[in-house]
Order: C-alpha cells, then structure tokens, then sequence
C-alpha cells in the first residue's frame, strides 16, 4: 500500500510515467489531493475510470487518519484534533489562531504537528516524555495532520500559514520521514507552504541539526535548552547526556552559519527549578554576543509537580536576558484550558 499524501510530486510523475500515462496526469492527482482533499481514489475524476482501477489495483490509497474528536478554546483561538491513524494509533494536532494585525487580514494560523506517537526523551515536565514512546509517524501520517486542518480552515475561508514541529515526538529522532514530509509540504506542486513559515523543534540531537543545516532547506530551528547547564539540563532532560549545553549552543551557531536563519533557544522556565535570576545571568553570559534569540514558555501544567514562576518573576528573567543584549521573547500561551499547549500532549486525554 501505498498513500499519495506520502508521495513527492516527482515521484508521482514517475509512477504515472510508468504506468504508460501521460506525464500530466500526476498534475490531474497533486491538484485536488493539496485543494480539494479526496479520501479515496475514486473521487479523482479526471482520471479516467481504467487509470483509477489501475491505482487501486496496484495499493495506492489516499489518506492515513481519520478526525475522532475535536476541541476548541473557548475564545475559538486553539483547536486540537485526535487523529486515529490506519492502524488504531490516536495522535493529536493542534491549530492556534492569532488575530490578523491590519483590519480586514487573515488570522495567523499555526498547526502544531506530531511526529511522533509518544517520545523516547523523557523530559521530565513534558505529559508526552512522560508517556513514553510508541512508534514513529510515517511522513504521510504527519501530511495528514496539516491535511485536516488545510480542510478545516478552508472551509472558513482561511489557510494554513505555519506551521511547527512541536508536538507530540522528537522530530529529528525520526529524521527521514519528518523531512520528507517537510519536501511534501514546500513543495510547489505539493502542499507549497513556504519553508521560512516552518520551524523544527527538537531537544538537542547534534548529529540531526548537523544533517538538517546541509539540506538545503530555509526552515527555521528551536533548541530546547531549557537550562544554561550541563548538571539543571540533565536533571530535565535525562537524555540530554551526550550533549553538553555547550555542544548544543555550537551547533546552533553552526546551523545559523549554514543556513542563515536564525536559531531559537526554548526555555521552559519552571519556579523554583530554572527561573532564579541567577541563572539567568548565567544564561544571559552564555548566549550574549551569539545572535540567538530565546523563547520563555511559562511552564504549562502537566501531571507532574511543576509550577509556573509568577509573572513577576518571568518578567525579571525576561529583563536579565534583554539588558545583557540576549534577544528575548515570552510565549503568548495559548490552548492550556483545552491541554492543547506546549507539552501537554498525550493520547489518552481525550478517550
Ligand atoms: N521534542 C521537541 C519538540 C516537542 S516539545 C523538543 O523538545 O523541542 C515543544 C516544546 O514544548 C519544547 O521546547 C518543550 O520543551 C516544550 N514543553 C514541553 N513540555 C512543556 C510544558 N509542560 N510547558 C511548557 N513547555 C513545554
């Protein structure tokens, strides 16, 4: 079996080609499959009757989820869709709105994509390191993620304009597929949404970031580094270890260098564990003069016994970093009502 939304346009000429068809009627299939979103090959009419049989025949298929439940925010801003995949697997995707800035605009809407069904890396205030994990996601399962919600929006006359690798898994512990869906999703001919509207988040794999820098793709990258050292990291990221804080800012500066895209440092700031002004000093002396931006999330409640810092105190983190010259920015936090927000994803809140 084989799904279309897995599929790069090329490779769809390709199996068209050699079926004996006309090179244009892989234009006939990417049209619809990224406008009109069929769920099954037999809704591709352009497609003469004996073509459509012949796909059929041969294992192709269009679509890897199915929607089981929805929720949205009670100001309308976030939703977040339980996805059941083709073989029972749930896996959530989460759309955040923001106001348009000029009267009239379009919403930014952000879709927050899985790439994983739980996550190996254990981080110890993340409600999906904390369940473990299951399976990676193949590429199509994670095109169909941004799929659903490309449907939903169109249907209010809206599009997806960002879209961030941030939810559920470790995306570049499952390199390969998340960047061939990051080739179907750009892709002119495929999705098409530009790669500077893209960021990849992930935990520090050196090796990936390394990798990802020589792809030739303008995405942007977040690290979570979540402390300015070696002894706090471990004790939130116990997978940290064969990476030092160090190494990591290295290979931030290595991948700005490359790509010429900036490099984001993700803070998860917790009370009473990262969020003295100490440690932002240190912070503050670690990143200064590097051109690097950090992002503070406010910690957003999960199982665990982690609290979010006053706002007063998030606010004098924020004022250490800025007047050391570090470019800094708190996280609009959006969706926790709803556990949509940033580490709060886990399969079995919703069944
Ligand atoms: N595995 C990747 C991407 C998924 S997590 C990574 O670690 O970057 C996306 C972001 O949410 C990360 O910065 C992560 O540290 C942060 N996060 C996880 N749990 C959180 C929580 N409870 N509150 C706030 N942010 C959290």
């Amino acid at each position: 079996m084989t799904d279309f939304y897995r599929m790069l346009p090329e490779e769809m000429e390709k199996m068209v080609i050699d079926m004996g068809y006309q090179r244009f009627r892989a234009d006939q299939i990417l049209y619809p499959l990224y406008y009109k979103f069929p769920k099954s090959i037999s809704e591709l009419k352009q497609l003469p009757t004996q073509m459509r049989e012949k796909l059929v025949e041969q294992g192709y298929t269009i679509g890897s989820a199915t929607e089981t439940h929805r929720v949205t925010s009670e100001d309308g801003d976030t939703t977040k869709l339980l996805l059941t995949l083709s073989d029972g697997t749930p896996v959530e995707t989460v759309l955040i709105q923001y106001e348009p800035t000029k009267l009239g605009g379009h919403p930014r809407s952000t879709i927050c994509v899985s790439t994983q069904v739980g996550c190996a890396m254990q981080c110890v205030f993340c409600a999906t390191g904390q369940m473990g994990f299951e399976r990676n996601l193949k590429a199509e399962e994670i095109v169909a993620q941004v799929i659903h919600f490309a449907e939903f929006l169109q249907k209010r006359n809206q599009h997806v304009t960002n879209l961030v690798f941030m939810g559920m898994g470790e995306p570049l512990a499952n390199y390969d597929e998340t960047i061939r869906a990051v080739r179907i999703l750009t892709h002119p001919r495929g999705f098409g949404i530009g790669q500077r509207n893209i960021t990849i988040s992930t935990i520090g794999i050196i090796p990936g970031i390394d990798r990802l820098a020589e792809e030739d793709l303008q995405i942007g990258l977040a690290i979570s580094l979540h402390a300015p050292n070696d002894k706090l990291r471990k004790q939130l990221v116990p997978t940290a270890i064969p990476h030092s804080v160090e190494e990591l800012i290295a290979a931030g500066r290595r991948y700005f260098k490359r790509t010429g895209r900036r490099v984001t440092f993700e803070y998860a700031l917790i009370e009473n564990i990262n969020d003295s002004p100490q440690i932002a000093r240190e912070l503050a002396s670690l990143l200064k003069g590097n051109g690097s931006h950090v992002n503070l999330i406010p910690i957003n409640p999960t199982a665990g016994n982690f609290h979010r810092p006053s706002e007063k105190n998030v606010f004098e983190f924020e004022r250490i970093l800025r007047r050391s010259g570090v470019n800094c920015t708190v996280r609009v936090e959006k969706g926790s009502e709803i556990s949509a927000a940033c580490g709060q994803l886990r399969t079995d809140i919703l069944i």
